[in-house]
């Protein structure tokens, strides 16, 4: 059984145009220890399914379909608390998860006490536990979250996500803010943690790079619809959907040198109230059929395109 298991998610807002769909039949699983990236541009339906499985979409949006199992126990339709309890955040910002006019052993005390019903001496010493678990000093123990710099912010917001011991993070382009040395210090403090805890994590992110340097597997969204699952090495070496490839293009460091001219793949992704009949992505795609431009392809467990195998 798979620690998280994602099926059919549908994910719907109504407006006064109608009703738009931002989640369409998205499926994927979620081992215990792995960590699986969800990947696209900014609009493809990433931060929604994130959202979706926390129970933090705004209405009037709302699940209109699926389901989500947390251990075997479905989740979609029980109280925000219990995935709270069982599910931690990380967000791009440190600063937004974070109460400024507070030291941050405070927080990880309150988090602990409030999920574990902790005495004060037992909640301090967990937190001093957890603190040093992300690499940050007992003796900040009574800083104030503007005194660390971004990087160790991010660790401390880490800590918090963790407080709760959660079986699954959800870690929202948790490095977007940082600069790349330090970007690969919290992603591989995220890897220790997937692997010491035996936690799942999601790891939303636009970058390739970030998901080949972090993730076990890795699913790619486009309008809010899975084109791509399967192992990252895998996808990474020869991705099979014209947009992951395209992704994989126009990464820099992916693609040898990053003096050369790159890839961009053409057009933009369009809004939600614009979605082109059949391939979604098919008004911005080199390989474009005529079957494309009139018939949805079928998601098969691997991708959804109209190519063959060979193709
Ligand atoms: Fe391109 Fe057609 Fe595949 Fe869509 S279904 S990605 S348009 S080849």
């Amino acid at each position: 059984m798979s620690l998280l298991s994602v099926q059919n998610l549908r994910v719907e807002f109504p407006t006064r145009k109608g009703t738009l769909t931002a989640i369409d039949g998205v499926s994927f699983d979620l081992n215990q220890g792995e960590i699986l990236g969800l990947v696209g541009e900014s609009g493809a339906g990433k931060s929604m399914t994130g959202a979706a499985i926390i129970g933090l979409i705004e209405p009037p949006g709302h699940i209109a379909g699926g389901s989500i199992h947390l251990s075997g126990q479905r989740v979609d339709k029980t109280p925000e608390q219990f995935r709270g309890s069982h599910i931690g955040m990380v967000f791009q910002d440190p600063l937004t998860s974070l109460n400024p006019l507070q030291r941050v052993g405070d927080q990880l005390i309150e988090t602990l006490k409030l999920h574990h019903g902790l005495s004060d001496t037992q909640a301090k010493q967990r937190a001093m536990q957890t603190l040093d678990e992300v690499g940050i000093e007992g003796k900040r123990w009574d800083h104030y979250p503007h005194e660390f710099s971004g990087g160790m912010r991010q660790r401390v917001v880490i800590a918090l996500a963790l407080a709760s011991d959660p079986k699954v993070v959800i870690a929202d382009e948790p490095t977007t803010a940082l600069d790349v040395s330090i970007q690969a210090q919290i992603l591989a403090l995220l890897k220790q943690i997937c692997r010491a805890r035996g936690t799942g994590i999601i790891l939303i992110t636009h970058d390739m790079a970030v998901i080949a340097q972090t993730t076990d597997r890795v699913a790619v969204m486009y309008l809010g619809r899975l084109v791509e699952l399967g192992d990252t090495q895998q996808v990474i070496h020869n991705p099979s959907h014209p947009y992951t490839r395209g992704l994989m293009a126009s990464t820099p460091s992916l693609q040898g040198s990053v003096d050369q001219d790159l890839y961009q793949i053409m057009g933009s992704m369009p809004r939600l109230d614009a979605v082109p009949p059949g391939c979604a992505f098919h008004p911005r795609c080199e390989k474009v059929m005529d079957v494309c431009r009139k018939h949805v392809p079928e998601f098969d467990g691997q991708r959804a395109c109209h190519l063959s195998d060979s193709q």
